[in-house]
Parts: C-alpha cells; structure tokens; sequence
C-alpha cells in the first residue's frame, strides 16, 4: 500500500483543475484597515485587502480593541475550560444576554465558530427529532449541509430560492411529520437575499419550524444590526437565528439564538457546544463592545452600503461583467477557474490589490469569479485604482473570452 501516492493523487486532481488553494501570508495593520503587508519568499509589500469579512472595519475598532485589552488584564488570556467545567466566564454570559436581545429572542448559545454552530445545531435537531424532515435550499452553507446530514434525517434540497419548489416538497411530505426549512438570508457568493417573509409564510401553513443563517448581514443591515429579518421585521417569526461574531463584528465565534427552550435542548445535547473549550473570554468581550457599538451606530452600516454602490457603478460604468447582486457582495465573473487564479495572482503581484479567487466547490464550475467586499474603510480613490487596474488585467489576460462561455 503505497498512502503518499493516495495523498499526491487527491492534491493533483485539484492542481490539474487549477484550484490548489495557497494562503495569502498577511499582516492587516490595525488602525489602518484595508492596508495590509503580505509576505512572500521575494520579500514583502504593501497591499490592499479586497476581500476580507470584517465588513464594517470592527476588528480595528477603538472600543473593540480597548475592551479586548482590558479583559485581557482582567481575566488572562483563554476560558479554562468546556462551558460546563469552569469555562462560563462572565464575558460569555454578557455576550449571550447582549446576543439575545440582538435578535428578540429569550437566549442565545455561544460556539467556537459560525461553522460548529450551524453544524452542531442541525445536527442535533435531528437527533432530538429522529423522523424530523429538513427542507435545505440547494446554496446552503457547507456548514449547514454537513450538519443536515449528520442529523441522520431524511432532506429535501429545493431550489435556490424557489418558494413554488419548496411548496411542493412540503406538499409532497407525511403531514404529522415534524418538519424544518432551513435557509440563509444573503447568499454570501452571489449577494443575493432569500424571500423569508415567503418562507415563513410556507413554514406557518406546513406547520414547519425554521432555521436562519444570518451570518452575512448580521451587524450589517436592520436599524440595530439584527440582519435581514430586522430589517423586514420578521424576527419572531424565525424559530432559530444563526449568526457569527467573526465577520461584520470582527472577531470569531458563531451562535444561535431561540426559545430559551430550544436553547436549553441544544444546550444539553449538542457534542459540538458541549464536548470543547468555551473561546477565550477577551474575545467575548471584544463581540459585546463591537454588538453594542453597531447596535446604536449605523454610521457604518450606511457607509458600507454606500460605498457597495458605488463600487459596483464604477465596475458597471468601466463596462466589468459584475454579477447581479442585491446586497454588499460584489462578484465580478471570469468563468474559469485557472485564468481567475491568473487574474489574482497578477493583480496582487502587479497592482497591490489581494482578491482570493472564488473557484469550485465553493461555486458552480464555469462561474468562477472574483469577490469584492468594499467597506466603509475603502475610500473612492482606493476604488478608482482598483477598477482602473481590473481594466489592465481584463485585457491583458483576455478575460471576456471566458465570462461570456460560461
Ligand atoms: C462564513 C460562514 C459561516 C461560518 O461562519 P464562521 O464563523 O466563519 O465559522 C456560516 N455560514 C455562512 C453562510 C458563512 O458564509
């Protein structure tokens, strides 16, 4: 048995595809956030990061650093254990409670990451409801799949948003079945954003519960940063809102929030909540000051959007393939994943712009593409030289050819 050869043979198919992924060494400079130093054998420079999830500039804010370093000498540096063996800090319990009421609901459950808590709490609904039946739109986030399948229970994928196909899954279902429609509110590759008012509506007549992945709008959009349903006005309605601290509040950790019932029971059974390391009380402490903060600011909220349209003019005025996109992604098609890798690799090497590629599986092949996230710390002059280098790259790698194949 040769294992190096099995190793070597799963790497190369994705090196023949032209989406071996290689990280970008970074150093983001607080205080002067998109600016950043990235490191390479040739040596260093300076940068401009294009595709970061620090939406809202939070991870550099005075008031997040300023209560991380106070916590820090309050409290030391990690939890000290599991949320049941001394690792309840004070900072968690705050954070719950400010989490909470971040979305009306009775309670929040903290995890490590946005991942492990879409993960755990599917899976665990599951087991909790054995011949549960979970309707999944078809562009869910891996992490919500996963979980879906490590619930055990049966699941119907709909179409991306397609209210008439999910209906007819529901239609199609045992009626005494406990059911549940679980979905994202903005699609975080394409920018697009789900019909929840549709879904809760479907979810009422099918007697289902539902299952939110607020992760890309929370901080971001509603009067106190609650996400999309805040903003329509329908967060009752949702049975579990999921979120993250790691992307608009800059930090890391995900949760959910519902029912303190549903809490407790997820609370109780879930391997991933229960079976690890609570995250470190300085970071608890840095989400309640960056919540708080976004939650009586929205400065920043009306930046970012401001500054997303104007990005995606500039793109459109220079005649760039942006893709349709309702929220603050800005997706531009290349259509091919080693030519969009190209495309990066130049644009990083050559104009100090770092975009990661978009490939497969993250999306579809044949869209591969290259997403911006312009944030209220990205100033027009810092777009214009962005768009005008895009220009240079477009023709210099004839990138048209490949977008309109695909
Ligand atoms: C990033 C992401 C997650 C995972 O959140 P992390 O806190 O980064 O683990 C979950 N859902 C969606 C839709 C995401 O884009």
């Amino acid at each position: 048995m040769n294992y190096d050869q099995i190793f070597l043979n799963a790497l190369k198919s994705v090196k023949d595809e032209g989406r071996y992924r290689i990280f970008m060494d970074i150093e983001r400079k607080k205080g002067d956030f998109p600016n950043a130093i990235w490191r390479c054998e040739k040596g260093s420079s300076d940068i401009i990061v294009w595709c970061g999830n620090d939406y809202l500039g939070m991870g550099q804010h005075p008031s997040v650093i300023y209560e991380m370093e106070e916590a820090l000498h309050k409290v030391g540096a990690g939890a000290g254990g599991t949320r049941n063996i001394s690792g309840t800090n004070h900072y968690h319990v705050l954070l719950e409670k400010e989490l909470a009421d971040l979305h009306g609901k009775e309670s929040a459950l903290l995890f490590t990451s946005g991942y492990v808590s879409n993960e755990a709490t599917l899976s665990t609904l599951g087991k909790l409801m054995p011949d549960l039946i979970i309707f999944s739109d078809e562009l869910n986030h891996a992490s919500m799949i996963q979980g879906i399948i490590h619930s055990g229970c049966k699941r119907h994928v709909f179409r991306h948003n397609d209210l008439a196909h999910l209906e007819q899954l529901l239609e199609a279902s045992d009626p005494d079945a406990p059911k549940l429609i679980a979905f994202e509110s903005i699609y975080s590759m394409d920018g697009d954003v789900a019909p929840i008012k549709e879904f809760c509506d479907l979810a009422e007549r099918y007697n289902a519960l539902t299952y939110i992945d607020e992760v890309h709008a929370v901080g971001m959009y509603g009067a106190r940063g609650g996400g999309v349903a805040e903003q329509e006005g329908l967060m009752d309605r949702l049975t579990i809102i999921e979120g993250t601290l790691g992307k608009a509040y800059g930090l890391m950790g995900g949760y959910i929030t519902a029912s303190d019932l549903i809490v407790d029971a997820i609370r109780s059974f879930a391997s991933g909540f229960i079976f690890t390391t609570s995250i470190s009380p300085v970071i608890a402490a840095g989400a309640v000051a960056s919540i708080k903060h976004l939650k009586s600011s929205s400065l920043e909220r009306e930046l970012h959007q401001k500054n997303a349209a104007l990005l995606k003019q500039k793109m459109k005025d220079a005649s760039l393939p942006v893709m349709p996109s309702e929220s603050h992604i800005v997706p531009l098609l290349v259509g091919d994943a080693v030519i969009c890798k190209q495309a990066s690799d130049m644009l990083l090497k050559e104009y100090g712009i770092y975009v990661q590629p978009i490939n497969y599986p993250t999306v579809a092949r044949g869209t591969e593409r290259l997403r911006f996230t312009p944030s209220p710390v990205h100033s027009e002059e810092m777009m214009d030289h962005l768009v005008t280098s895009l220009k240079a790259v477009w023709a210099r790698l004839d990138i048209d050819k490949y977008a309109s194949a695909a």
